[in-house]
């Protein structure tokens, strides 16, 4: 993705250039994002909220599709999926990517053409291949041996199923250990280096029922390098080569996964989307010619490089603790709506909003409510020396893997998420009351 960056004499407290294209600087303080300031957007639904940028959301999807003209697009559900963003996403002519039948059903549900949607799964229950078949889902990403027998005893004989297959290439990327999947020692996929790829797609290619279209594979995420996507291309290929050898058929598709890395914070490296697509169809023609095969269709899966920057959560701080080494700054959420900072050690850069104070920044950590001292949302970042309870943080690039992986814990409710474009906001998910717990709690 390109980021906009800000003249050098901007300090870095008040550099923007991790948000949405469309803030916009406002009197007292305030940001607008979307033609909407963040103060209103706080007062109107409370906090903690998710703000969604529809303008950005779709200017992402539309890069993409400028990038890769010849590819197919998927966005990957799960760093966020509601109704709207099934919507945005089909209008803007990508396809979807979804692992559970849970997000398969609400997206066909809400209009999304089953046929543009790829199942993924390292374990896939029979409950999301019964879904997927009954609602026909596009292609079946198969992640195990056991699951080929399962699946072609589903589609029946006489049934047709377009499947592909989740390799493990043997690569090393990604920026966190948790979120590396392209090397052998992970639970996805089906290893190269040791054959298990080529002995699977060998049972695959005796189901009738089943139609192989193509190699799956997908390293990891917050990849920043386009030098892993190209040894990804050249393995892939060379299974493409050995499959035609040993079975005489050419697979016509190529996905080459997501993992598109991002910058959470100014100056953080992002991947280059134009050089990834030129790398990469340059390698592909290469390593095609180089094998004699045809250049496969290509299909790509971002998921966080189309949602993450164009979201961003709200709080309201409600306690300031200084202690002899640090100061904490305790806001009104936490790793119940963002628990990626204790997860993976993620960093993120809150910024004031909605008051112009004239304090020497400090640094603080910045805390979420809940009962465990694990749960910091940025340590050693720098704000107003005088943030004080009722001060409102926003923190940028809060639209991926937020909401999605946001948890029950405390019983707060998951915030809700509100939607703003073009100087309107409106509600796309509410916030998660004490009713809806309540009602889910059904023995006594
Ligand atoms: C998670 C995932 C993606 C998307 O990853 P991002 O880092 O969000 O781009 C794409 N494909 C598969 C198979 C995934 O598991």
């Amino acid at each position: 993705m390109t980021t906009v960056h800000e003249p050098a004499v901007t300090t870095r407290a008040d550099d923007l250039s991790v948000w949405p294209a469309s803030t916009a600087r406002q009197d007292r303080g305030d940001l607008a994002v979307g033609g909407v300031p963040l103060t209103e957007i706080a007062d109107r639904f409370g906090t903690p909220v998710y703000v969604l940028d529809e303008g950005e959301v779709r200017a992402r999807c539309r890069t993409y599709r400028d990038a890769f003209p010849e590819a197919e697009v998927l966005y990957a559900a799960k760093a966020f999926l509601c109704r709207a963003m099934a919507h945005w996403v089909e209008e803007e002519g990508l396809g979807l990517d979804v692992c559970s039948a849970g997000e398969l059903e609400l997206a066909v549900t809400t209009g999304f053409p089953p046929e543009r949607i790829v199942l993924h799964g390292n374990a896939k229950s029979p409950h999301d291949l019964e879904t997927a078949l009954r609602l026909g889902v596009g292609r079946i990403v198969i992640d195990s041996p056991s699951e080929i027998a399962r699946l072609a005893a589903a589609v029946g004989t006489g049934g047709h199923q377009r499947v592909m297959v989740r390799v493990v290439p043997g690569i090393s990327a990604g920026g966190h250990e948790k979120i590396r999947t392209g090397t052998d020692d992970q639970k996805f996929g089906l290893t190269l280096t040791d054959g298990y790829a080529q002995h699977a797609i060998a049972r695959i290619l005796d189901q009738p029922q089943l139609e192989l279209t193509g190699l799956h594979c997908h390293l990891g995420s917050q990849i920043t390098s386009v030098k892993p996507y190209l040894a990804a291309v050249r393995r892939m290929v060379g299974l493409t080569a050995r499959l035609r050898d040993a079975h005489g058929v050419v697979l016509p598709e190529l996905d080459l996964g997501g993992g598109h890395g991002i910058a959470y914070r100014p100056g953080e490296e992002a991947l280059d989307l134009t050089t990834l697509a030129r790398k990469v169809r340059a390698e592909l023609v290469e390593s095609c010619a180089a094998a004699g095969l045809p250049v496969p269709r290509l299909l790509i899966e971002p998921g966080r490089a189309i949602a993450g920057p164009a979201g961003l959560a709200l709080y309201h701080v409600l306690a300031v603790k200084r202690t002899a080494d640090r100061t904490f700054v305790a806001v009104d959420g936490g790793m119940s709506d963002n628990p990626r900072p204790a997860l993976y050690g993620v960093r993120y850069a809150p910024r004031l909003i909605g008051r112009h104070s004239t304090a020497e920044p400090a640094p603080v950590t910045v805390v979420g409510r809940h009962c465990e001292a694990g749960d910091i949302l940025a340590s050693d970042v720098r704000l107003p020396g005088d943030v004080h309870p009722g001060d409102l943080l926003a923190v940028p690039v809060a639209g991926a893997y937020h909401l999605s992986m946001a948890s029950g814990y405390n019983l707060v409710g998951r915030p809700p998420v509100v939607a703003v474009d073009r100087g309107h906001a409106r509600l796309l998910v509410r916030r998660e009351s004490l009713d809806d717990i309540r009602s889910r709690d059904v023995g006594l």
